[in-house]
């Protein structure tokens, strides 16, 4: 049985205008009776707050919010470690038995928890937040449409918003989850792959008020080739050879078809080799073949074999107890 309900995860990396604000809202939103009549028995949550290494005051002032609020607890990394990192740190201290993600900017409306909640009490494990009318400029909401449509398409996993900040998870899924690199974005995959039932709700967005956003062009890098992250290790992680072992497989056959060929064709019809260009071919697709089958190899040694590689670094915590102080330190 856990004592704490609901636990908040608010990753926030230079958000000091909008900090007191939003904890100013969740409070207000905590205190909603519907909200609490949901979880059974005694209602309780706690807040921590996730500092990626912010340089403008925010932890400071998260810091000082923490003296007349309980609730409240901070975990401050050395340097700015990127979402994901952040994200991971807070699920390794959340208690409660529903943890729920929200974005610092005050872009996610604390008035839409309830309803995610309401949903993921009907027998889901994720409940993710849908921006439906999204308030922000086609810079961003173009690209995220397509990086969507493509994840949907290339996932299975049926939803139209993967990246939105606000979600509602069963503990768990945050428990289960193991983020590298700025898989965020693939959280419902990750969970979907593990098998726990995600859906969907629209939520509430609203423009950014403070501050500027965090991810420029560079995340379009970092999303491929997170993608291509993910699309491995939820196909081939625990099978890397069935990847590499294939391709390997035909580079090699091909190459040694070619081989043969060219060789027959000497020995038989007396063609001589050397003005042959295809014999390049073939002796590099045989190597190719042969580096592919080693990779694979090497890959099912590590993938049976690999520790959480660590992500992050701590500073300082505040407010956290004793058992949530060990479980973020673990690495
Ligand atoms: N964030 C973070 N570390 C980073 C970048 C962003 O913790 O390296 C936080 C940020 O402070 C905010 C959330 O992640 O609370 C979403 O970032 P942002 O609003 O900049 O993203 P956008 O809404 O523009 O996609
Ligand atoms: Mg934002």
């Amino acid at each position: 049985m856990n004592l704490t309900s609901l636990s908040f995860v608010i990753p926030f990396f230079n958000e000091k205008g909008s900090l007191p604000e939003l904890i100013e809202q969740l409070y207000i939103a905590m205190r909603d009776p519907e909200l609490q009549r949901l979880f059974d028995g005694s209602f309780s949550f706690e807040i921590i707050l996730v500092d990626d290494g912010s340089t403008d005051g925010s932890a400071e002032l998260a810091r000082s919010m923490i003296t007349d609020r309980p609730e409240l607890s901070l975990i401050s990394f050395q340097r700015n470690f990127g979402k994901t990192a952040a994200l991971t740190a807070g699920f390794r201290a959340a208690q409660g038995s529903v943890v729920c993600t929200l974005d610092a900017d005050l872009q996610d409306d604390p008035a839409s928890i309830r309803p995610l909640v309401a949903k993921l009490f009907e027998g889901y494990d994720l409940v993710s937040g849908w921006k439906k009318d999204r308030k922000d400029p086609p810079g961003k909401t173009v690209p995220s449409r397509l990086f969507n449509v493509v994840t949907r398409l290339f996932t299975g996993i049926p939803i139209h918003d993967f990246n939105c900040g606000l979600k509602v998870y069963r503990r768990e899924v945050t428990k289960r989850l193991e983020l590298h690199g700025e898989m965020h974005r693939y959280i419902p995959v990750l969970a979907g792959w593990n098998g726990f039932r995600i859906t969907e709700l629209p939520v509430n967005h609203r423009p950014r008020k403070f501050g500027s956003t965090k991810f420029g062009t560079g995340r379009f890098f970092a999303g491929l080739f997170d993608f291509l992250a993910v699309l491995f290790i939820t196909r081939y992680f625990r099978r890397p050879m069935h990847f590499f072992g294939m391709a390997g497989l035909v580079s090699f056959l091909s190459g040694f078809t070619i081989s043969l060929y060219v060789t027959l064709d000497k020995l038989l019809n007396h063609k001589p080799v050397s003005n042959r260009p295809i014999l390049f071919l073939g002796i590099l697709l045989i190597i190719l073949g042969a580096q592919l089958f080693s990779t694979g190899l090497l890959g099912e040694m590590l993938s049976t074999s690999a520790p959480g590689a660590n992500q992050f670094t701590i500073r300082e915590t505040y407010n956290l107890s004793e058992k949530q102080e060990e479980e973020v330190r673990s690495q």
